[in-house]
């Protein structure tokens, strides 16, 4: 009982003398979140969506949609937590690449408040794999921390790394659309385990942009006999 009384008065000492500033504007902030009430308005969470494919819907959440119901694909659930826009994206772009703690905090926080309940339920969480050299360069890969929280809500579903990149690839971003999947066509293997057939595998990664890594990535698990859903932070 004690303890926690005691960090309670430690954090008001704190807040009384560094009083909590916006991690975005820099405006003063009541809370202990790291962004202002207008900063945190400014994101948005998905709340309507295809579940199939995966995109934003205007009037209500639906099994397919007019995009994906004539398509085949890899995977049977698709879904991206928040817009990739405005402040998300900038607290994803710094803690991917500043390593911004405090960002790192702010997005967790935002993952945490999230009920999240997903029309696919996962037996293992399959971080997309980094690229080695980049991983290197970071030394960490900033997809594993949001990976155990997304693991830890649906209910202590283990993470791992079941797929790798078999040959280094040009960076996507640096590439046009059709270049983007013809460089990752075979680019990643499946690590075998233990695993029976069959076993449903929820790959994760932190932003869908044009999607091609992603399915590349599906295809590879679904050849292993994976039945396969795609998760992201945003879109
Ligand atoms: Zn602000
Ligand atoms: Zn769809």
């Amino acid at each position: 009982m004690l303890i926690p009384a005691l960090k309670k008065v430690v954090s008001f000492i704190l807040d009384s003398v560094y009083p909590p500033f916006c991690w975005n504007c820099g405006g003063s902030t009541d809370n202990s979140v790291g962004l202002c009430a207008l900063c945190a308005e400014k994101i948005s969470p998905i709340d309507k969506f295809c579940s199939r494919c995966g995109s934003v819907q205007q009037t209500e959440s639906t099994p397919s949609c007019a995009y994906c119901s004539s398509k085949r694909l890899p995977y049977e659930f698709c879904r991206s937590l928040f817009r990739y826009d405005g402040v998300f994206r900038k607290l994803l772009t710094a803690h991917k690449y500043s390593s911004d703690t405090a960002a790192t905090r702010i997005l967790k926080h935002l993952i945490n408040s999230l009920p999240l309940s997903l029309d696919f339920h996962p037996d293992v969480i399959v971080p997309v794999p980094q690229d080695r050299r980049r991983l290197r360069k970071r030394g960490y890969d900033h997809l594993v921390p949001f990976a155990r929280l997304i693991a830890s809500k649906l209910g202590n579903i283990p993470v791992l790394s079941l797929l790798r990149k078999k040959v280094a690839t040009p960076p996507q971003a640096s590439l046009s659309d059709s270049m983007r999947k013809k460089n990752l066509i075979g680019a990643f293997e499946v690590i075998p385990t233990p695993l029976p057939k069959k076993s449903k595998a929820l790959l994760f990664d932190d932003v869908t942009s044009t999607g091609a890594t992603l399915k590349e990535c599906a295809k590879t698990l679904k050849k292993a006999g994976y039945i396969v859903g795609l998760l992201t932070l945003s879109r």
